[in-house]
């Protein structure tokens, strides 16, 4: 029977799908894997699910010259923490779970566009910290969201689901960037320079895939460009933010206030974030809604069914 790998629970319907068809081992501890447990998957598994965390680089690939492994079908659908190229070279396909996510983190873009614009986490601190003396006219002022513009940064999937929700939803204007332009069904203005992007909007929210193209895309000069009422929203990968350069932004002034889901060097935040009221924190809260990680599990698990059929991956990287 062929043996699979998961490299984290996954909710149990998912799990189930799996044993049905394959013979399961599933890694109940919920860190990244090591080098060596890589290796493990790499030679004693005819395929695995990796996901976010899970370092499969050039020199674990290399490390293993005649892998068992020939498939790993990601959970989630960014993939820049395997080296794609390198995982063709050792005859081992790669896929992921696209569309699956979408809906779910454009909505956390919007919830973290709205506890950093109307100070949602500020306000909740003051409640909890037993600090709120009540409502007065101008207590706690936020910027109102309608009628702002939204500049997203990576008009794919979930930057198109982001501005729709923006332009639908809260009556927004939309304007974009992208290594190409767009057909949309709903009014956007593509900007291709970045910094011309950032210097027209009043929330910029980066929706780019991680990996070597867009690391520090994000950086003081396009931050600088940023108006100083501006915040920015970041629901991609945390390195696509040069984190220094955003706390130094927010220090001193040179955009109003952010919101992050993602951190350059995840799990671990910045104290200088933590102490900032205007920063609103997710530790990664994306895709976390049960359905979600249950469609994002069954299309992991319909790749290998798919791979082990010798049919095409539905959703080769
Ligand atoms: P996607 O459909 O592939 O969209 C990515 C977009 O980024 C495309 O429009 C692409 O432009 C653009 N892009 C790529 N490189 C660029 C560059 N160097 N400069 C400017 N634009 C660039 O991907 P998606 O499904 O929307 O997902 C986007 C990313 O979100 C994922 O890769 C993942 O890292 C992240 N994500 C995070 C969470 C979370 O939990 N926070 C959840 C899901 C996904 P073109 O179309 O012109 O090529």
């Amino acid at each position: 029977m062929t043996k699979v790998f998961f490299s984290r629970p996954l909710p149990a319907s998912v799990q189930q799908a799996a044993r049905a068809r394959f013979d399961l081992d599933v890694r109940e501890i919920t860190t990244p894997l090591t080098e060596d447990e890589m290796h493990r998957v790499l030679t004693e598994y005819d395929a695995a699910v990796p996901t976010l965390g899970d370092m499969f680089s050039a020199e674990v690939f290399a490390s293993v010259p005649a892998p068992r492994c020939k498939l790993l079908a990601n959970f989630g659908v960014g993939y820049n923490h395997i080296d794609v190229a390198a995982a063709a070279a050792a005859g081992i396909a790669v896929s992921n779970t696209p569309g699956a996510v979408t809906d779910a983190t454009a909505d956390t873009a919007m919830c973290l566009m709205l506890m950093t614009a109307r100070r949602a986490g500020e306000g909740e601190r003051l409640l909890r910290a037993g600090g709120w003396e009540g409502w007065h006219p101008t207590q706690l002022l936020g910027m109102h969201l309608g009628g702002k513009t939204v500049g997203i940064v990576g008009m794919g999937r979930i930057g198109q689901a982001i501005a729709k929700r923006c332009h639908f939803g809260f009556g927004m204007d939309v304007a974009y960037t992208s290594r190409s332009p767009k057909e949309l069904d709903f009014p956007a203005t593509y900007v291709p320079e970045l910094k011309a992007l950032a210097a027209a909007v009043d929330v910029l929210v980066i929706a780019v895939p991680g990996g070597s193209e867009t690391h520090h895309l994000i950086d003081a000069a396009v931050l600088g460009a940023m108006q100083p009422h501006a915040h920015l929203v970041n629901i991609a990968r945390g390195n696509v933010v040069q984190e220094n350069a955003l706390i130094a932004a927010l220090q001193s002034g040179v955009i109003a206030g952010a919101g992050l889901d993602v951190y350059e060097f995840e799990p671990q935040v910045p104290e200088a974030l933590i102490a900032m009221e205007n920063v609103a924190l997710l530790p990664h809260l994306g895709t976390a809604a049960l359905e979600v990680r249950e469609d994002m599990g069954m299309m992991s698990v319909n790749n290998l069914k798919a791979f082990f059929d010798g049919k095409e991956l539905p959703n080769a990287v």
